[in-house]
């Protein structure tokens, strides 16, 4: 089932995109949990982790990559971030298409693990 995000990968609906290449899109969260929080998704609609295949592997590879990327455009290079990606209702899943959300910009809290 499409999601939100795939409107906003398609301009159907605005956000603050702040990072783009053929496959990535990464844009701030409408309700931010950090002074940088954003969401970096794959342009291909993945549900989760756990309907990614083998074949998404060069994808998922990608998406990290991204993150420490934008995480250093944002200004995060020397300060550190924190990825997040939630799988799943009980972890709090609400868009149902894989995005890793970046978060920096302050000392983080609470720290779980
Ligand atoms: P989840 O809870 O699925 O891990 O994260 C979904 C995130 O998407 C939430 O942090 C929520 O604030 C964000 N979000 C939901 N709808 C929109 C939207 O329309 N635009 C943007 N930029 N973020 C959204």
């Amino acid at each position: 089932m499409e999601s939100v995000f795939s409107k906003i990968i398609r301009r159907e609906i605005p956000a603050d995109i702040v990072y783009e290449t053929e496959s990535i899109l990464a844009f701030r969260d409408i309700s931010p949990q950090a002074p940088v929080h954003i969401l970096v998704v794959p342009k291909q609609s993945i549900r989760n982790l756990f309907a990614a295949q083998k074949s998404d592997q060069m994808i998922l590879g990608e998406l990290m990559l991204a993150a420490a990327e934008v995480a250093r455009q944002q200004g995060l290079g020397e300060s550190g971030f924190r990825l997040i990606v939630n799988n799943g209702e009980a972890a709090g899943q609400t868009v149902f298409h894989l995005h890793l959300h970046i978060l920096g910009g302050s000392v983080l809290t609470p720290r779980i693990v």
